[in-house]
């Protein structure tokens, strides 16, 4: 009887290192179970080619993988310098221009994109530059110039990115090159939306909008990034179907000290909120130049999944890395591992009280069962992934086992601990015969033996959403057929 080796489930950015031929299928097949595309690169027909590489892939190796689409938000950035880089020291003058029509930079200026910035600085704030390794104190703001003393001796190149120490800049998060992207997005048919730098809960609903009216039903995904975002994680949670602890920004604004208990806070709501959840950045960063991670790494990637995460996430390792297809094997291999040591005890005194919604409350009756009388697996059947995810809340040894009809639906479910989807479609079938076909097919894939036990959980309308409301308790027959499913 095999079980599946992993729970938590590994997104893995796409880019130059996985454009090389047979990278790929070499990476879906280490484990990933959804790629994301950063849209800050490249442009978008690049996007383009590769979700249709991505899906074709797929459909050789016969896996579900979800595609995200990650907007670049309202990513402040430098503009050029005539000599692309400038050596900045300690104590120098240094001044940021606002201004569209700024000459290329030097050793004492350089423009800005953002042109509002002069407005949302004042003297005395710390701006940094390159993720923090240039730190500008403001001196003075003077019209479009805001003069600064640089901080740390440092070197500054082309196009970097700026934030404020502890956040305030006024930005929305949905810029109109984002809404132009949702449209190329919506045109990919991605199953996951990422919004940059969001603020508020209206970000997330702006969002959504957008890629509803392109007729794009992705998931729509919140980055924490931003001190303002930790402000109203709550609503942003609420108003998510997933979120991404984006650890890179979020420790420039808010400062590395606070990193750990942001990640365990955001992880705690995500889940309180029946949320998905995904840690990412920097998990195993040295391995864009080594083919092993440092024990710190392997440490934070398991400490993620003992905090309950979802998703862990790969970025330069994958996208631009010298080691792509390690990574993902050490990312899994790693999961894997802390799966073992740490098998969540199913906590029912976290347990949402006054359950509104019928399948709400059948995934909570099926996790009670399934703690107390051993069952192998749970067998859901799901229109669009509802019960699954509620299902999954509840961290159990059970693997759950969605069968959806929808491919949209199955992928979406790709990001979900302890969810395996299954191509299934129970149209004219009984919830019975659905039941016997579904668990054929995990006795046929040698998921589930003879004598195992499981919850079986569908609606009497199997083709609705959210209309799950009932549970079996089923066993498999001694011959393993189908047919030998007697109920307790
Ligand atoms: P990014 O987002 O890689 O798009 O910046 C993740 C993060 O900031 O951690
Ligand atoms: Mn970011």
């Amino acid at each position: 009887m095999s079980v599946p080796p992993r729970r938590t489930k590994i997104l893995a950015t796409l880019g130059p290192a996985t454009d090389a031929p047979g990278v790929l299928d070499a990476l879906l097949r280490a484990g990933v179970n959804a790629v994301r595309l950063n849209f800050s690169h490249g442009d978008p027909s690049a996007q383009v080619a590769r979700a249709q590489a991505v899906r074709e892939a797929a459909q050789r190796l016969g896996i579900e993988v979800g595609i995200l689409a990650d907007l670049p938000g309202p990513k402040i950035r430098i503009e050029k310098f005539a000599n692309d880089k400038v050596r900045l020291k300690a104590g120098d003058r240094f001044t940021l221009v606002a201004n569209a029509d700024a000459p290329p930079g030097d050793e004492t200026q350089v423009g800005v994109s953002y042109l509002g910035l002069p407005g949302d600085v004042a003297p005395g704030d710390v701006l940094l530059l390159d993720d923090g390794v240039v730190q500008l104190q403001v001196d003075a703001v003077d019209g479009e110039r805001i003069v600064t003393t640089v901080l740390n001796d440092s070197t500054l190149s082309n196009r970097k990115g700026l934030n404020k120490q502890g956040g305030g800049l006024s930005l929305g998060a949905l810029t109109e090159h984002d809404k132009s992207l949702i449209a190329v997005a919506a045109q990919i048919g991605v199953d996951f939306i990422a919004v940059s730098f969001c603020r508020n809960a209206q970000d997330m609903h702006d969002a959504r909008a957008v890629a509803r009216a392109h007729g794009c039903d992705a998931a729509l995904v919140s980055k924490i990034e931003r001190a303002e975002a930790i402000e109203n994680l709550a609503e942003i949670v609420e108003a998510s179907d997933v979120v991404m602890v984006a650890r890179g920004d979020l420790g420039v604004e808010i400062g590395d000290a606070e990193l750990p208990g942001l990640q365990k806070k955001i992880i705690r709501e995500s889940l309180a909120q029946n949320r998905v959840v995904i840690t990412a950045t920097q998990m195993l960063q040295s391995m864009v130049d080594s083919p092993i991670p440092t024990r710190a790494e392997v440490l934070d990637v398991a400490n993620a999944v003992i905090d309950g995460t979802d998703a862990v996430m790969l970025s330069q390792e994958t996208a631009a890395g010298s080691f792509p297809v390690k990574a993902v094997e050490a990312m899994a291999r790693i999961c894997a591992g802390a799966e073992r040591h740490f098998a969540h005890d199913t906590d029912f005194e976290k347990a949402q009280r006054g359950l509104e919604r019928a399948d709400q409350a059948i995934a909570m009756a099926t996790m009670f069962l399934t703690e107390h009388i051993g069952v192998r697996a749970i067998v859901a059947m799901t229109e669009s992934g509802g019960t699954p995810r509620y299902l999954s809340r509840f961290r159990s040894n059970a693997p759950i086992y969605a069968f959806a009809r929808h491919d949209g639906a199955r992928r979406r479910m790709a990001l979900m601990r302890d969810v395996f989807p299954m191509g299934y479609d129970s149209r004219g079938q009984t919830p019975r015969e659905a039941a016997r076909g579904s668990v054929r097919t995990l006795v046929e894939a040698g998921l589930l033996s003879p004598g195992e036990r499981v919850v079986f959980t569908s609606g009497e309308h199997m083709e609705t959403h959210g209309a799950t409301n009932t549970l079996r308790l089923l066993q498999v027959g001694a011959d393993g057929r189908a047919e030998g499913l007697g109920e307790l």
